[in-house]
């Protein structure tokens, strides 16, 4: 395996299984999930639900997904085009949200005929050549060379950069004249693309209406917007079901992407397109895995589980105690600059005390004796890597929440 995987912990951790919200290790230690729901166990760990109807799938058909008519992946893609807000939707699976926002480029280069696109700083959105090149965050960037030219855009971090410590309605002007400034008189970019929240970059966002703000000039100028919904998407948020429409003022992205925890486990990606744009190309296209019915399957019945008990509201109610509950420990902890985020997406900014600096190594520690106490949760950031990320599976209970702030809060005292 290649040098550049970035393996948790100083001891890294071998995963053996899960129930709920979780995870026992290979020397049968128990801990509670705080970051598995961003990576790819949105709902639970094995969710009797979505185990069923995979087993069931498996045992009758996996073949073609594009090549034969696909009943699963019908039904999973009008559910989609439905939810997603963009009038007149066609949705395409992929198999992960690298290749859902590579065949976002490929749409909106070929529409708008521009390889030039629009990206935030401090931004990620995956791995493949052409999502590296749009990639903003320099700790995720293994090369600078790239198939676009991309030029990125200030406004989802606030902690750092010219902009902090603005007011909100400051902060969108300060971004708004950047953005103006980027695109001068050039010809315009064919995108914007951008995470409502950004994930890997530490669960940071500019204030709510920005990317409504930024719409107006893009559109006043014919470019198109595309969200990132790969963390965001399916009511992580508590307060919206997509991550776009904290913005909505403007109307729905013409564009969106997700993958990750739809499939709870199961590997779905794909992006949502109004009919004009994904009917742009004009040559055949498939992807082999993307779509298939055993993922569909997963797909389906994951998205029932969610909706039928409203996990969204959950992610709002207990992500709102918990937000409370970390930042009145934050407040006594020197290393905290900030805590942030909404429903199940809370991050916390550690800096060196009573400096602006980053700190790395804080992070670390508290990664570490979270683990020691039974808890795990993730980091994020940019390149010098100093947020912790609280992602839990979407069924998170208050008793488990209760119970994992405990376990940071001695994390935290611990710096
Ligand atoms: N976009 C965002 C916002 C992400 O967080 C990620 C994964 N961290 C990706 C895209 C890439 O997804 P994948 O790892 O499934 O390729």
């Amino acid at each position: 395996m290649p040098d550049w995987l970035a393996l948790y912990y100083e001891e890294p951790l071998e995963i053996t299984h899960g129930e709920g919200r979780h995870v026992w290790d290979a020397d049968g230690n128990r801990y509670l999930d705080f970051f598995g729901g961003i990576l790819t166990t949105m709902t639970a760990h094995a969710l009797p639900e979505v185990t069923k109807a995979v087993s069931e799938q498996a045992g009758r058909i996996v073949h073609s997904s594009t090549l034969y008519l696909n009943r699963p992946m019908v039904e999973l893609a009008e559910r989609i085009a439905h939810l997603s807000g963009i009038p007149d939707a066609r949705v395409f699976f992929t198999t992960s949200g690298t290749e859902a926002n590579d065949t976002a480029l490929l749409l909106a280069t070929t529409y708008k005929q521009s390889n030039s696109i629009l990206a935030m700083r401090n931004s990620y959105h995956g791995r493949s050549f052409s999502a590296v090149g749009i990639t903003g965050n320099r700790g995720w960037s293994p090369t600078s060379l790239s198939p676009l030219q991309t030029l990125y855009v200030h406004g989802g971090v606030r902690t750092r950069g010219p902009y902090a410590d603005l007011s909100d309605d400051d902060f969108i002007a300060a971004c708004v004249d950047d953005l103006k400034d980027l695109l001068g008189h050039t010809r315009p970019p064919a995108a914007l693309i951008a995470e409502p929240v950004q994930g890997v970059g530490g669960f940071t966002s500019g204030p709510d209406g920005l990317y409504a703000a930024f719409r107006e000039v893009l559109a006043e100028r014919g470019i198109l917007w595309i969200a990132d919904e790969v963390q965001t998407g399916w009511g992580r948020t508590g307060d919206h079901f997509w991550g776009w429409q904290a913005h909505a003022r403007s109307g729905p992205p013409d564009m969106l992407t997700f993958a990750k925890g739809i499939g709870n486990g199961m590997s779905i990606g794909g992006v949502v397109a109004r009919a004009e744009i994904m009917n742009c190309l004009d040559s055949n296209s498939i992807s082999t895995f993307g779509g298939t019915q055993i993922t569909m399957a997963a797909g389906l019945a994951n998205l029932s589980y969610l909706i039928e008990h409203d996990l969204q509201g959950n992610a709002r109610r207990v992500g709102g105690l918990l937000l409370e509950r970390l930042r009145a420990v934050a407040a006594q902890v020197p290393h905290v600059r900030e805590v942030r985020g909404r429903g199940l997406m809370l991050g916390i900014e550690l800096t060196r005390p009573g400096t602006d600096e980053a700190d790395p190594a804080a992070a670390s520690a508290v990664l570490e004796a979270a683990r020691e106490g039974g808890l795990l949760i993730g980091k994020g950031g940019g390149h010098n890597t100093s947020a912790l990320r609280v992602a839990p599976p979407l069924s998170l209970t208050v008793a488990e929440a209760e119970e994992g702030a405990a376990i940071l809060e001695n994390a935290l005292r611990s710096l």
